[in-house]
């Protein structure tokens, strides 16, 4: 189809000095103003015309928003401004997230991860976004910014539908921050997308998993789904499965018929809603496997 629209709407370019004159213009300028991370997503959307802001508000070069950093008592903390292939090099998070990195491996091509970054896939709040089951998974909690100061939103329930989150006009994610992986922890993301670069998931299955010998079966292993529902799923009974009963190729198979059954995914352009059911329950079995596998070894 040819594009109606070839270029971009006028819009006024803003670089505030300071986090709190980025809040207090995105709050005067309610629904005419967004941040601007990577602007991978907002300028499709401005150019498709979804999207009609008069301002995009430059905040990447504030406080703290570039820096990645690692601390063996308080984790890892990324700066909303880092892009997903910095992420995806920094040697902490290869070592201790190496989940992350696959994730954010998954995104569309090396040119596009060198604008796009985590934050920014979080915020967007597409319910295919490929990092938010890890950033789930993982226990993100959000550093944010706001008219009334700073403030921290964890991710469990930060998603309100697609597109929709808790954020409030003048609020800035300014980093994300995970918690140490468990010991033994093992993760993987598996998505399925049309094609292997530059087209959204269809289906993807994050998987975390490590030992814990406080639940009968000894293990913890916690799952969530992207592109099947409104937001990033966490299918709950499939931990609550999974910590109960002793871990064999039965119970996987036992939990990914959960999973199939938890998600509620529409038919579009990529894909049938039963396919898609059918590919969770697959991939859900095949990541839950994995995960396994290497946890045991
Ligand atoms: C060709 C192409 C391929 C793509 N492929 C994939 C893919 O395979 N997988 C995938 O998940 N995504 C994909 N995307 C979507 C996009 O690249 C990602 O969602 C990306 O992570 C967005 O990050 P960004 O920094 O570019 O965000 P931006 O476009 O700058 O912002 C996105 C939204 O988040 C808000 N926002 C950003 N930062 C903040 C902040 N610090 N505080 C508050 N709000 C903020 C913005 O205001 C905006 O509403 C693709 C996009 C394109 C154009």
């Amino acid at each position: 189809m040819i594009n109606p629209y070839p270029g971009l709407p006028e819009f006024d370019y803003i670089k505030p000095a300071s986090l709190t004159e980025a809040s207090q213009f995105l709050a005067q300028h309610a629904g005419e103003a967004r941040p601007l991370m990577g602007g991978t997503d907002i300028f499709v959307r401005m150019r498709d015309r979804a999207w009609t802001d008069k301002y995009l508000v430059d905040v990447k070069g504030l406080d703290g928003m570039s820096a990645i950093s690692f601390d063996s008592a308080s984790g890892l903390t990324v700066g909303a401004s880092v892009n997903m292939n910095q992420v995806m090099a920094a040697s902490e998070v290869q070592t201790y997230y190496p989940l992350l990195a696959e994730a954010a491996g998954k995104v569309a091509s090396y040119q596009l991860r060198t604008r796009a970054t985590i934050v920014g896939n979080i915020c967007n709040a597409s319910p295919a976004g490929d990092t938010t089951g890890a950033c789930l998974l993982l226990g993100g909690v959000l550093n944010v910014h706001g008219e009334r100061g700073r403030r921290q939103e964890a991710l469990g329930t930060f998603f309100l539908g697609p597109g929709m989150t808790v954020l409030q006009a003048g609020d800035i994610v300014t980093s994300i921050q995970f918690p140490l992986p468990a010991p033994g922890m093992a993760g993987k993301y598996i998505k399925l997308g049309r094609n292997r670069s530059s087209d959204l998931a269809i289906v993807g299955v994050t998987v975390v998993g490590y030992p814990d010998h406080t639940i009968p079966s000894g293990y913890r292993m916690k799952l969530a789904l992207a592109s099947v529902a409104p937001v990033p799923l966490v299918v709950g009974q499939v931990e609550a499965i999974l910590a109960e009963k002793a871990i064999s190729v039965h119970t996987l198979n036992e939990a990914s018929q959960v999973a199939m059954e938890a998600c509620n995914p529409i038919d579009d352009v990529r894909a049938s809603a039963r396919y898609r059911k059918m590919m969770v329950r697959n991939l859900s079995l095949k990541a839950l496997k994995e995960v396994w596998e290497k946890m045991s070894q």
